[in-house]
């Protein structure tokens, strides 16, 4: 990935995408894992329709976006994708998000939930929605505390226009893959405690990026969040 890539050799997302699919077949069969239960979750932020497109191309359905002004433009160019929100969520833009996401990785208060569930279109089947933890506490991260996570999501179990699907999260950054693999482990803990208590059935987790991929598999992820590793790295936002 540190390669410089000059204008003759420049990889295709295309070809990125196969990588990151190589990549993540290679973890699951490192750590036991059936590949078919590890969604890519390509996360498009910043980047072009055109290399949207691309990556399509290439068989990929599911696309993630953080900033909504732009995200929308794109799942309304593009309907027949699959659009996950994966972004800070501003309560007065609930309607916005409920209306053009497939699914919201990044739910943490019962206010958002609520306001999500009131404002999905009834001709819509539920929005798939996973509640964000500040798994590792960390006073400047979003999500909800590990402690108070059961309440949200029995809350959000009986919401009539959201379907649960499990946990997500963000941890700090590390370059040790045993450091990586602490939050994620409580993670799936976290997501084993729920499906005990019957709030799930299957909890999905949504954790791992480009940089924490290994760890997250062999954890249990079951959507890896992957932009850079697909799409090259981001120009710096300025906007
Ligand atoms: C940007 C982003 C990603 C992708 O990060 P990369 O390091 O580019 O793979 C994943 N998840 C969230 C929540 C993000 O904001």
């Amino acid at each position: 990935m540190s390669t410089p890539a000059s204008p003759l050799t420049e990889v295709s997302p295309a070809e990125r995408l196969m990588s990151v699919q190589g990549e993540i077949a290679g973890h699951c069969a490192r750590y036991g894992r059936n590949p078919a239960d590890v969604n890519l979750l390509a996360v498009s932020k910043t980047k072009p329709i055109e290399a949207i497109d691309a990556v399509a191309a290439a068989g990929q359905r599911h696309f993630g976006e953080n900033y909504l002004q732009e995200a929308v433009a794109k799942v309304e160019a593009r309907p027949g994708l699959t659009w996950h929100f994966i972004g800070a969520i501003q309560s007065n833009k609930s309607r916005l998000i409920a209306r053009h996401f497939d699914w919201v990785h990044t739910v943490a208060s019962r206010k958002v939930a609520d306001r999500l569930s009131a404002a999905r279109s009834k001709d819509q089947p539920a929005l798939n929605v996973c509640v964000q933890v500040n798994i590792s506490n960390d006073p400047a991260k979003a999500g909800v505390a590990a402690d108070d996570a059961a309440m949200l999501l029995a809350h959000i179990a009986d919401l009539p226009h959201l379907q649960l699907r499990g946990l997500m999260a963000l941890p700090a950054q590390s370059d040790s893959l045993d450091d990586q693999r602490v939050p994620f482990a409580a993670l799936r803990t976290l997501g084993g405690a729920a499906r005990a208590r019957g709030l799930m059935q299957r909890v999905e987790l949504s954790m791992g990026m480009s940089g924490d991929l290994e760890a997250a598999i062999a954890e249990g992820a079951t959507w890896v969040r992957i932009g850079t590793a697909i799409f090259g790295a981001r120009a710096p936002r300025t906007t």
